[in-house]
């Protein structure tokens, strides 16, 4: 595991440097560009679940942020579940207070067994801007991250969740495919614990068997800190309810043969990894990647023909 010294953290700051006045000269274009295509990404969302049981997949995109982040990962830790964080490198690049400690979240999120995907290095509209800034977006971030964590960053999602053709070619020349999502409880716009779980929750109740779900929420809004808690516990609850439904059911067919019987329909949630997903979904050797275990990764990067990129 690559361990950010000083040498590597100056370079770090200067490229970000280099990264944030190249795009400060191009905020004109920018403005004026059109709005980023809303197109849909229908195939890259949940899907089919692994198994019979509904599934959840926990994303956090625009992180790391110093205190929400580590909230986050506190909560995650303490509950043993694994999520996707998607986070831009302008938070772990340049001077700004708070540096040292989201560049050691970043360690410690993949050390816990979290996958880290790329959001851009400035959350760019990346069918608005121009084709190499576009390119100069995911290029640098993947080599900002991968030098970081000292493992292949090929999961991306597409701030804003734009789509356009040419965004589609450029993520298929790399092999990097978009994660969509399937619940968005727009925490970031209202800004209410309540509202944000009250959403979540109820998608999830109606969530079937063998179907997944994708929820995307923001590890640099307060809201996301403290819903996800609330969220889990809900899950937990749920999961006793379904499980007390299932046993009752099993005993009745048992007992009270002859009468109606309630078969429960919805089976107990279950939060599946990020590494669980990346094997399902991607084929070999990033299916061997996920099963090689994050830890061993970097090892076996370190020992095969595919190589950590130098930092920039
Ligand atoms: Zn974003």
């Amino acid at each position: 595991m690559l361990k950010p010294g000083r040498d590597l953290r100056r370079d770090l700051r200067a490229h970000g440097r280099l990264v944030i006045s190249f795009l400060l000269a191009l905020v004109a274009a920018m403005a004026v560009s059109s709005s980023a295509h809303a197109g849909q990404w229908p195939e890259e969302k949940g899907g089919q679940a692994l198994g019979e049981a509904p599934e959840l997949l926990l994303t956090f995109d625009d992180g790391p942020h110093e205190t929400l982040s580590k909230s986050i990962l506190d909560t995650l830790k303490e509950r043993n579940y694994k999520a996707i964080f998607f986070w831009t490198g302008r938070r772990v690049t340049g001077e700004k207070a708070g540096l040292d400690e989201r560049l050691a979240l970043v360690q410690r999120a993949v050390r816990e067994g979290h996958l880290v995907g790329n959001h851009t290095v400035n959350h760019a509209k990346l069918c608005s801007v121009k084709k190499e800034e576009a390119e100069q977006e995911i290029d640098d971030n993947r080599k900002l991250y991968e030098t970081l964590t000292g493992l292949p960053m090929f999961l991306m999602r597409v701030p804003y969740g734009a789509r356009c053709k040419r965004l589609e070619k450029m993520l298929a020349e790399r092999n990097i495919r978009h994660t969509h999502w399937d619940l968005d409880p727009q925490e970031f716009r209202h800004h209410s614990t309540d509202l944000a779980v009250q959403y979540v929750t109820r998608k999830l109740a109606r969530l079937e068997n063998g179907k997944r779900a994708i929820l995307l929420m923001h590890d640099t809004q307060p809201v996301t800190a403290t819903a996800l808690p609330r969220i889990l516990d809900w899950i937990e609850e749920e999961n006793v309810r379904r499980l007390e439904a299932l046993s009752s059911t099993l005993d009745d067919q048992g007992k009270r043969k002859g009468r109606r019987q309630r078969r429960p329909d919805k089976l107990p949630i279950r939060i599946i990894s990020g590494s669980e997903f990346v094997g399902q979904r991607y084929p070999a050797p990033l299916l061997g990647v996920a099963e090689a275990g994050l830890l061993e990764v970097g090892q076996m990067l370190r020992t095969t023909s595919l190589q950590i990129l130098p930092h920039p």
